[in-house]
């Protein structure tokens, strides 16, 4: 069941109040039209009725699909809501994949992944691998770099593109050199959270030294 409400929006650009629709949770299997909005990041998007500004709205949805067992959860706040953590048993007992993300940006992305039946984590390791190399061949500098996307995994090439303003580098990089680097350190890599996050970050983050590793130094 797809549940959407519409609630009142003051709109940042003339200051006016007018009605969005936003969607509490998406079942993708249920509705293809809704699964390629969110795809698009279109479901997000309004139009103001007073001063015609177009922008995007994110707010906090839960995105299930039963089909290929994976949900996600929009929504930039660390703290989960009764609701979707009392959800989040049900699920892993399921077999579901759960994952948070903070950004419009990395939902949409998220959705392609999983959809693609690829592993995030994999994908976090090649874009991390994507901007070693495009560092190294001195295509230019980590501060020229706007974005690393995943595009696609085909026959087992999962293809990456470093992004710098709007030029874009592709990089290809075969799975099985990225499962290789993962299964080095499984237990490194291992999710705990409820609806964990996997992005830049979350990478970043493993390789920091944690407090108590710090002082044994
Ligand atoms: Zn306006």
């Amino acid at each position: 069941m797809n549940e959407s409400r519409t609630i009142s929006y003051t709109c940042p650009y003339c200051g006016r109040e007018f009605g969005v629709e936003v969607f509490d949770s998406v079942i993708a299997d249920d509705s293809p039209d809704l699964r390629d909005r969110c795809l698009s990041g279109d479901l997000f998007r309004v139009s103001c009725p007073h001063c015609k500004q177009e922008y995007m709205v994110q707010y906090p949805l839960v995105y299930i699909d039963r089909a290929r067992r994976f949900v996600l959860f929009l929504n930039e706040n660390e703290e989960l809501p009764m609701m979707v953590k009392n959800l989040a048993e049900t699920l892993v007992k399921a077999g579901y994949r759960l994952r948070r993300t903070p950004t419009l940006a990395e939902f949409t992305e998220k959705i392609q992944i999983f959809e693609d039946d690829v592993d995030d984590r994999l994908v976090e390791l090649a874009k991390y691998d994507s901007l070693i190399e495009f560092i190294d061949n001195k295509k230019g500098s980590a501060a020229d770099v706007t974005a690393i996307d995943y595009q696609r995994t085909e026959n087992g090439v999962m293809k990456i593109n470093v992004r710098t303003g709007d030029k874009g580098m592709s990089f290809l990089i075969p799975l099985t050199m990225i499962e290789e680097e993962l299964n080095m350190s499984p237990e490194r890599y291992e999710l705990n959270a409820d609806f964990p996050v996997v992005n830049a970050a979350w990478l970043i983050d493993l390789f920091e030294p944690k407090p108590d590793e710090k002082s044994l130094n």
